[in-house]
């Protein structure tokens, strides 16, 4: 895959608050938009197909990995999520860079590849608060929101696999760390 366009993987543990800041950093840059990804999980209140995510069957998400479709996939809280490499291919060949919002598995995935990407961890100030976040956001179950926190658990265990980790205590502050990042590695490509 070629094109002046960067790959930013972004991942957090669920309750980090990594939308707002991804949100954040998108108003801010020309030439950078998110990858919208495929999943089978069903939409959230406020979600639109197309724009949160890409809401498809498990059938047809288990066709396209036979297909070879997924630049990279994993199975997250039990549902299937993926990021289409045609997709990611034709925004870098325009010169679009792109924020890859995914989990720690989706990234490791990316980073065997041979792909120029710039891979930032957000974490959230402890595991109290993000456990308050999760239930506050009242989006989902007890019984999701402790898988989610089990989860988070071993994702922050994988922290430095990443380049650059941004701890989301204060969001203003948060904000400003990340954009430093994508301004200097924006600029450098
Ligand atoms: P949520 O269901 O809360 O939107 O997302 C759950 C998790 O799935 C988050 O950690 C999010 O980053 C991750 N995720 C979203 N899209 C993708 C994707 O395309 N690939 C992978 N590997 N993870 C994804």
């Amino acid at each position: 895959m070629t094109g002046t366009g960067k790959l930013f993987v972004v991942s957090a543990p669920s309750g980090a608050g990594k939308t707002t800041l991804v949100n954040k950093v998108l108003s801010r840059f020309n030439n950078l938009s998110y990858s919208v990804s495929h999943t089978t999980r069903s939409p959230r209140k406020n979600e639109q197909d197309g724009l949160d995510y890409f809401f498809i069957s498990s059938d047809d998400f288990k066709k396209k990995i036979t297909q070879k479709y997924w630049l990279e996939w994993a199975k997250v809280h039990d549902n299937f999520y993926g990021t289409s490499k045609e997709f990611v291919k034709k925004s870098l060949e325009k010169g679009q860079s792109l924020i890859l919002d995914i989990d720690v598995q989706g990234a490791e995935q990316i980073m065997t590849l041979d792909l120029d990407i710039v891979s930032i961890f957000i974490m959230p100030p402890s595991f109290e608060v993000l456990s308050q976040r999760l239930k506050i956001r009242g989006t989902d179950t007890k019984k999701v929101i402790a898988r989610r926190l089990d989860n988070a658990k071993s994702e922050i265990a994988k922290k430095n696999l990443y380049q650059y980790v941004v701890v989301n205590d204060d969001l203003d502050v948060a904000t400003q760390e990340l954009c430093l990042i994508f301004k200097k590695e924006m600029t450098l490509s």
